[in-house]
């Protein structure tokens, strides 16, 4: 673990409720060719978490057409906001019902208000999120190139054929 977890009450007593984590060590769960690079700052609203964050790295992927590995650039410019409340399935269980914004999906996301933001799991589920969803080498890759192989062989075929050609001729003038 690269960052610390933030202790949220612990939070709610830093200058101005906030927290700045400078970022530059490759994260445990992304395998990554450069460090990760980058700011997150996280704010405590009292009743939610706003956490925003600027990354970037280095990853290798494997192309969807050609299946080659390639280095892409990730990066992550984000900001999302996080209900601090205990989890939705407690009040489910005492017969509650949850009356929060299920339909804003930026807010769907919860911590126990007593318990800890775990920025690296965070930041990785952010990286994770701007990987693309077609990994390709390059926009107009050719993906597996089958016929330009077979040309290849009909190629090396013919100059086969064309020696043999020309063995035949001199046979023939030899016999001549
Ligand atoms: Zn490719």
């Amino acid at each position: 673990m690269v960052m610390d977890p933030i202790f949220l009450p612990q939070l709610t007593r830093a200058p101005e409720q906030t927290e700045n984590i400078s970022v530059n060590a490759p994260l445990a769960d992304l395998a990554s060719l450069t460090p990760v690079q980058g700011q997150i700052k996280v704010v405590h609203h009292g009743n939610y978490l706003q956490v925003s964050a600027t990354a970037e790295t280095i990853v290798t992927l494997v192309c969807d057409r050609c299946l080659q590995s390639y280095n892409h650039r990730l990066a992550t410019q984000t900001s999302e906001l996080i209900w601090l409340q205990e989890a939705v399935l407690d009040d489910v269980a005492e017969g509650i019902t949850f009356t929060g914004d299920l339909e804003d999906p930026a807010l769907t996301e919860s911590l126990p208000p007593n318990g800890y933001f775990y920025p690296e799991d965070w930041l990785y589920q952010q990286l994770c999120l701007s990987l693309p969803q077609r990994q390709l080498c390059d926009t107009k890759c050719p993906g597996i190139v089958v016929e330009a192989t077979a040309e290849t062989e009909k190629h090396s075929l013919d100059q086969r054929w064309s020696i043999l050609e020309t063995l035949k001729q001199q046979l023939q003038n030899g016999a001549q």
